[in-house]
Parts: C-alpha cells; sequence; structure tokens
C-alpha cells in the first residue's frame, strides 16, 4: 500500500508538479532509532534516480538527527545529496486528516525570558503549538511503548521518562527491585538499545548474571549500551553506526559516520545467515 501511494506521489513529481513527502518520528522511544530517516533517504533516492524530486519534510518529535554528534553531522551531509529535504524537529504527529491530506504537529519551542543578573543567563520557557502540514505523501512512524501486561504489573518504572519499562539496571540488567527479575531486549528500561543489535549483546549479560544470581555469586557481567543501526542513506550504501554508553563503538576498523557500500552488502547477505544461523544458536 505504502509502495502504491509513493508512486502516486513520483507520478505527480513526473508531471511537473513539486509534491510534497513527510515522513514523521514519535518523541518515544521506538524500535530503531534510525528507521524513520531509512525511509526518507531511500525514497528520495528513489526519485533522485529518475531525474525528480520533491519537498520532503522529516518532522521528528527529537531535537536532533541523531543522538552521536559525528553521525549527526554525516546525515546532515547525507541530507544535501537529495532534493529539497526540511528538519522540523520537535514536531510530534498529533493527527491526520486523510481526506484533506493534512497532519497536525504539536510543536515545542522555547522562549527566551527574562535576564537572570545571578546566573548570568535568559530564562528560557518551553511552550507548545499546533502546526498543520498538507501533504501528498506521509509516513508515519507510531508511537511506542511498553507493553500493557507490563504496564499492569509492578516491574516497570513507576515514573520518568521509561515509565513503564522494565525497571533493570542499565549494566547487570536485573531488576531493581526484584532480583530475581532480569531483562533482555527492547522492553528494558535502559538509556541505549531498541535494536536487535543491543538484545544480542544482552544475551551473554542477562544469561551470566542470572545463572550467577540463582548460585548465589557475584553478578559480574555488564552491557556497556551497544547499540547498532545501519542507516541506509541512498541504495547501495549504509552507515553502520554502533555505539555504546560512552560513544562511537565500532566493531570494524573503518570510520563509523561513513556510508559505505561494503555495509549494504553486509546487510543484504550477511545478517540473515548470522541470525539464524549464530545469534539464534547462541553462538553469538
Ligand atoms: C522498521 C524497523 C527496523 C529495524 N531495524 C533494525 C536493524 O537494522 N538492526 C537492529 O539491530 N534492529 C532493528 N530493529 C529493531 C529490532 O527489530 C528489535 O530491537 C528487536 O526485534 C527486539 O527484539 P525483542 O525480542 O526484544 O522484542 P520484539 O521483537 O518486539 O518481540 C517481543 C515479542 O513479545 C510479544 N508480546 C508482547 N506482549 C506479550 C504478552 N503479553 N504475552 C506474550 N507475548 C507478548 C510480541 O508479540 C513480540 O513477538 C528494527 C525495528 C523496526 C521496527
Amino acid at each position: 500500500m505504502t509502495w502504491d501511494w509513493f508512486e502516486a506521489l513520483k507520478k505527480s513529481a513526473a508531471s511537473g508538479e513539486k509534491p510534497t513527502a513527510i515522513y514523521t518520528c514519535p518523541n518515544t522511544p521506538i524500535k530503531c532509532g534510525g528507521a524513520p530517516q531509512k525511509i526518507l533517504y531511500l525514497s528520495a533516492d528513489h526519485l533522485k534516480k529518475e531525474d525528480l524530486g520533491a519537498n520532503f519534510v522529516y518532522a521528528t518529535g527529537t531535537s536532533k538527527l541523531f543522538s552521536i554528534p559525528k553521525i549527526e553531522k554525516s546525515l546532515s551531509q547525507v541530507q544535501k545529496r537529495y532534493d529539497k529535504i526540511t528538519n522540523k524537529f520537535r514536531h510530534n504527529l498529533i493527527s491526520i486528516d486523510v481526506k484533506q491530506k493534512v497532519a497536525t504537529f504539536e510543536e515545542t519551542y522555547e522562549i527566551q525570558g527574562a535576564y537572570d543578573a545571578d546566573l548570568e543567563e535568559y530564562d528560557v520557557t518551553e511552550e507548545n503549538r499546533m502546526v498543520e502540514m498538507p501533504y501528498d505523501f506521509i509516513h508515519v512512524v507510531p508511537p511506542m511503548g511498553p507493553p500493557q501486561a507490563l504496564v499492569d504489573s509492578k516491574l516497570g518504572w513507576q515514573k520518568g521518562t521509561a515509565k513503564g519499562w522494565l525497571e533493570v539496571d542499565m549494566e547487570s540488567l536485573q531488576h531493581r527491585r526484584y532480583k530475581n527479575v532480569f531483562g533482555i531486549g527492547d522492553v528494558c528500561g535502559i538509556p541505549m538499545g531498541k535494536t536487535g543489535g543491543s538484545a544480542r549483546h544482552h544475551g551473554p549479560v542477562t544469561v551470566g548474571n542470572l545463572v550467577a544470581q540463582v548460585e548465589g555469586k557475584v553478578l559480574k557481567e555488564k552491557f556497556d549500551g551497544y547499540t547498532v543501526c545501519p542507516l541506509k542513506v541512498e541504495y547501495g550504501e549504509i552507515i553502520l553506526a554502533e555505539f555504546n554508553y560512552e560513544g562511537l563503538a565500532p566493531s570494524f576498523p573503518f570510520a563509523v559516520e561513513k556510508p559505505r557500500f561494503i555495509w549494504w552488502v553486509f546487510d543484504l547477505y550477511m545478517l540473515k545467515p548470522m541470525y539464524w544461523h549464530l545469534m539464534l544458536r547462541g553462538w553469538m
């Protein structure tokens, strides 16, 4: 269905119009934080290959393109490859009028207040306003949250930004209040993740510490925050963003922020066998 809608946008671009395509990213944690941008760049590239363009809008509830500065810089460069991409930061999708083709976002913005002589800076307050954007094509990434069973239990964080997600220690993955409970995968309420790559690194930590807990030993395994996000920036090029709690964490001796063909080949041909034959058997 999405493909059909995008083909309609392509037709309109081919007829000489300048259609508007909006790509959204919510202000909640999401599975694979880079995914909303992958579809943006791939569809921009799809048009570019036929010398077509559109007004691309990336409307995100977050305040930047990526949390790691070097990757953020690289993505800003990537955006210049394509016909106009406008970033709308701190814009969270609220509703869509499908008939009129208008999306409404809640924008959070800052207002400079009075000068505080003690702090030697201006007070800043945050305000919200509704912003309407007409579109020809829209790709929506929905807001995500913890499974309801977890929200209904006592196992989730009781407050804060991770409210409802499993309240585990960010290194041992042991529950902070129920010592016989350990977390693995997206459900963990920790600063990094939610990627399959993180879950792969959670595995040995969770199992090692769980066994240690059962045997009454000291919990030695530590999760370092490893997260991997293969950012598809055009057909045939990927930035393999690997990072952890400390910053960039490359598995290979290459500059992480650089888009490369080799990662496209890796993603296309290696990940599936790696998943079925190595990860699921607990070999990596
Ligand atoms: C578009 C997209 C692109 C992605 N790209 C990448 C990528 O390139 N690299 C990468 O590493 N990761 C990527 N991810 C993230 C990756 O898919 C997840 O991090 C991974 O699947 C997490 O595994 P999980 O087992 O923790 O959770 P899930 O895969 O979500 O599995 C949880 C399971 O629990 C089930 N469940 C929920 N509630 C209950 C209940 N009450 N009772 C029983 N079962 C229940 C659900 O149905 C589900 O099957 C991507 C995700 C998306 C959406």
